[in-house]
């Protein structure tokens, strides 16, 4: 069966009842979207803050194919497992974007057995809440537009304009235009874009806010551009419009609960991309599951090297949480794309491929337990092409490494399938202090946190960047100095070349342009190509979805 149909099958109980059932959450603290969705509300967000946290386990995987290696669906299956053995967990997941849907990854709610329901609606629009982020985020677009057809009081130069447009859609059509055209009723004709919804800043900030004033704080701390002299920035509280923009966030601040097919409770928040963003759901949902659960299961984009790194030096050392442990997923399929093999033959026995790929899994590994300062535990996530052979090599490779590895069935068999792995994460978490270790020191400088980043977990032997760039970030660290960095790169490798895979060594990360990220607080270094609009590839998923009379939707994986 394909996920959609398991997941149609799936036995929902309304969330209201499973809330108060699990939790002891009352129905006055929900806001219900139909009978499986419900917002939870900041007041009791705001009541559980004496309360003591759960342990937050992180999953992560190896750098991943273009089909993911199953963060979701291990964080799912884990979730689902450690309920099963009579732990209270809640997990904490991304809000799905439109672009990949009707792509080429299709929704992001899990897989096989181990998915969030109802499924449909978390891939579709979900609770509005990526539409919110969109329209805040236009709404500034326009505002800037508006200011400068009115005037240009705050003398905006208009070839100096950072704050694009965004729309929740892979649209490559979209990424260079002009505004403005028609003559000067319309406005300032001026060359303009969009990004996609999940690259906008506001994204990235309503995932870091901690409150309502918090958000507007932040909102009015965005750079949209630059004055004519070049260099002084122009805030978006310059146009006041960090209190409207709050003002349309108004209900995508609060947490979005679901369940599993299990009936277990899934906080779904906030999603921004894991490499011009940071990668993880909001820290208020993080935060809410730590006080009304014990053991709290979160995921962060691409691979170890991208999202785990900014959820421990961005969103851990922002919102001050302490992670007891980490999963690192991995496939026999990816590895053995590390080892050579072509995308088409991933699925026949290859153990050499194997053996030769493990080389990336090792370094995330060593990266992981070394400089993340956590105890990592290798997730096998089996697929039922993988063979004896091919499992027992991992496992002897595992050995030699000294990581714990769990084979694990959660895609085919749900929580029981990963009933051996969340044993051994409650042993790891149970016999530790929660905490991690940051992989630089606040204080160095912007250029040397980037270069700390290369050289300790990418191998590169150091980062260049031309003199402008150098400046740029000297300034920023005049101004905002202990901003910490938030590197774009490629997730295919560690390099910034995605054809180099296993584990290179010894590269150059050249960052071709940085961006400030004031009212998020972290400076983007962008190494690499980096798409902030993705298009659609030939045969798009969106050919296959259909939805028929019944109401019933297909193809959406
Ligand atoms: P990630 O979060 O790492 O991007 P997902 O958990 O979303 O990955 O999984 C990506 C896709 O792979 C989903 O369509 C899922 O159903 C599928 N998948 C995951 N694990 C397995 C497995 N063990 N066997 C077969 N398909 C799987
Ligand atoms: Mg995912």
């Amino acid at each position: 069966m394909s996920d959609i149909e398991i997941a149609q099958h799936a036995s929902m109980q309304p969330i209201i009842g499973l809330a108060k059932k699990q939790y002891g959450i009352d129905a006055e603290h929900l806001d219900p979207y139909g009978h499986y969705k419900a917002k939870l509300s900041l007041e009791y967000v705001a009541s559980l803050a004496d309360k003591p946290d759960g342990k937050l386990i992180l999953v992560t995987a190896i750098s991943p194919t273009p089909a993911g290696e199953g963060k979701t669906t291990t964080t799912v299956g884990l979730g689902d497992a450690l309920n099963r053995l009579g732990k209270k967990a809640i997990m904490c997941l991304r809000e799905p974007s439109l672009g990949p849907c009707f792509g080429v990854k299709g929704g992001a709610a899990g897989g096989g057995y181990s998915q969030v329901v109802p499924m449909e609606d978390i891939n579709l629009h979900f609770t509005g809440d990526f539409h919110a982020i969109g329209v805040a985020h236009n709404l500034l677009a326009a505002l800037i537009d508006n200011h400068i057809h009115h005037g240009n009081a705050l003398d905006i130069d208009p070839r100096r304009i950072q704050w694009k447009r965004v729309v929740d859609m892979n649209d490559r059509a979209l990424r260079s235009i002009v505004v403005g055209m028609g003559g000067a009723a319309n406005g300032y004709l001026r060359e303009d874009g969009y990004d996609i919804v999940v690259a906008s800043e506001v994204m990235a900030i309503l995932c870091l806010a901690t409150s309502r004033s918090d958000l507007k704080v932040r909102l009015g701390k965005i750079v949209i551009g630059y004055k004519s002299d070049k260099i002084t920035p122009v805030y978006a509280s310059d146009l006041q419009a960090q209190g409207a923009m709050a003002a349309l966030l108004k209900d995508a601040i609060k947490p979005n609960l679901v369940q599993t097919l299990e009936n277990n409770i899934a906080i779904i928040h906030g999603g921004p991309f894991a490499n011009i963003a940071h990668g993880c759901n909001t820290v208020t949902a993080t935060k809410t599951a730590l006080k009304i659960a014990d053991y709290v299961v979160t995921e962060a984009g691409f691979g170890a090297d991208l999202g785990a790194e900014k959820f421990i030096d961005i969103k851990c050392r922002m919102a001050d949480l302490k992670p007891s442990a980490v999963v690192l997923v991995a496939t026999i399929r990816a590895l053995k794309f590390h080892g050579g093999v072509n995308k088409e033959d991933l699925n026949l026995e290859n153990v050499a491929a194997v053996e030769k790929g493990f080389q990336n899994l090792e370094r995330h590994y060593n990266n992981i337990t070394q400089h993340y300062g956590l105890p990592c535990v290798v997730c096998v996530n089996h697929f039922t092409f993988d063979t004896e052979a091919e499992l027992a090599l991992l496992e002897a490779k595992c050995k030699v490494l000294g990581a714990n590895c769990v084979i694990s069935k959660h895609w085919a068999e749900g929580g029981a399938g990963a009933q051996s792995l969340a044993q051994e994460i409650i042993t790891v978490v149970d016999n530790r202090a929660p905490g991690c270790t940051f992989v630089y020191d606040d204080n160095i400088s912007a250029w040397d946190k980037i270069e700390t980043i290369a050289t300790k977990l990418y191998g590169a032997a150091g980062i260049s960047a031309n003199a402008k760039i150098k400046a740029q970030l000297k300034v920023w660290d005049e101004n905002y100095g202990k901003f910490p960095v938030c590197i774009a790169k490629t997730q295919m490798s560690f390099s910034t070349n995605p054809a180099l895979k296993g584990a290179p060594s010894g590269h150059t990360l050249e960052i071709s342009e940085v961006r400030l990220a004031n009212g998020a607080g972290f400076i983007v270094a962008v190494a690499g190509d980096m798409m902030t609009m993705p298009g659609l590839p030939k045969q798009p998923a969106a050919e296959r979805i259909d939805i028929d009379d019944t109401g019933k939707i297909t193809g959406l994986f």
